[in-house]
């Protein structure tokens, strides 16, 4: 696992008004900009702090639409990661940005500064979907965008979001299954959160915006991820990062500190059910998961136990823990 060394560039550079963003709120900055030497002092403690121990360290610039800032701006937090990139400290550059805001002129400009990654929020792939959502751009963009990324040979990511305002279950499948034909190298999943001063605030407190349930973001995003790990893309995230930012300015939705883990049990647990299925009631079988991954069996507060309870399972089984079988996968041993 890499060290990532976070940035968070608050709105800057951003004119748009998304309705789920807040992102003042959420980066933590409030009204200052973060300057050069806020980024190195900010690299300098990182480094400091891991003491060599990570083999691969980024500096990942997050939170605005990074290619959006003026050039003379980019080229300012771009340099200032230089020296430590000079000096073998850090490998690469990793940033956020917009799909209307790539075209080749920028990615050569990424490029020359050494930035490997770029991840583009993306939200959905439905035109209406981006709309209600204020993205001010659509479907097209990303399209375009990701010709130029993927030709590049930058690594790319797209961030995804569940529960936007008119999203139904068609447009979900329809824009994973967009996604997967672009081939990113990885994706993220934000279930969709109310939050302090977003236009969804005003929505939700007038009642004309719902957001998901726990349960449900977490059933959407457990199938999000199988499709995605079918089709061989790695979701490196699920849910946003617990923060005392977040919590103070979060009104309503599906937030958890461990929705990653909250996902995870209920993929465990669709496929112990699957496995247990079709087999006969009375032969005992034994089921082999990775020894790393006993909690996630469980579930939070035992709740994959519990499910297998109700519906007659969970005697059906021995378990065992195996030390080095893969993350995630079940094994039936008849
Ligand atoms: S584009 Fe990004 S920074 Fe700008 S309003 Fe939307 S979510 Fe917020």
């Amino acid at each position: 696992m890499p060290l990532v060394i976070p940035i968070f560039i608050p709105h800057e550079g951003c004119p748009h008004c998304c309705v789920f963003c807040n992102q003042r709120g959420i980066s933590g900055f409030v009204e200052n900009t973060v300057s050069a030497q806020d980024v190195q002092r900010i690299i300098r403690e990182w480094l400091d702090r891991d003491n060599g121990r990570a083999a691969l360290v980024q500096v990942a610039f997050y939170g605005g639409s990074f290619t959006g800032l003026p050039v003379h701006r980019q080229q300012e937090l771009l340099d200032a990661v230089a020296p430590f990139i000079a000096h073998g400290q850090v490998a690469g550059i990793r940033l956020s940005t917009r799909p209307d805001y790539i075209d080749t002129t920028t990615v050569d400009f990424l490029k020359t500064h050494h930035v490997t990654i770029v991840e583009l929020g993306v939200q959905s792939m439905v035109d209406s979907v981006l709309t209600a959502a204020g993205r001010g751009h659509l479907a097209a963009d990303v399209d375009r965008a990701m010709a130029i990324l993927r030709g590049s040979g930058l690594e790319t990511g797209i961030q995804l979001m569940v529960g936007l305002p008119r999203e139904s279950r068609s447009f979900l499948r329809y824009t994973v299954d967009r996604v997967i034909a672009l081939c990113p190298d990885f994706v993220r999943i934000y279930p969709v959160l109310v939050v302090k001063n977003s236009k969804l605030a005003e929505l939700y407190s007038q009642g004309r915006f719902q957001p998901l349930t726990l349960g449900k973001a977490v059933i959407l995003t457990a199938w999000m991820k199988n499709r995605f790990d079918d089709a061989g893309i790695r979701v490196v995230r699920m849910g946003l990062q617990a923060g005392k930012e977040l919590e103070s300015s979060f009104i309503a939705g599906p937030w958890h500190p461990g929705f990653g883990e909250l996902v995870l049990s209920r993929l465990m647990f669709n496929k112990v059910r699957k496995l247990l299925a079709d087999r006969d009631v009375d032969t005992p079988v034994k089921l082999s998961i990775s020894s790393q991954d006993e909690s996630v069996f469980r579930g939070m507060k035992s709740q994959n136990i519990i499910r297998l309870q109700q519906l007659n399972l969970a005697n059906r089984f021995t378990l065992l823990l195996t030390p080095g079988q893969q993350r995630q996968t079940v094994i039936l041993i008849a």
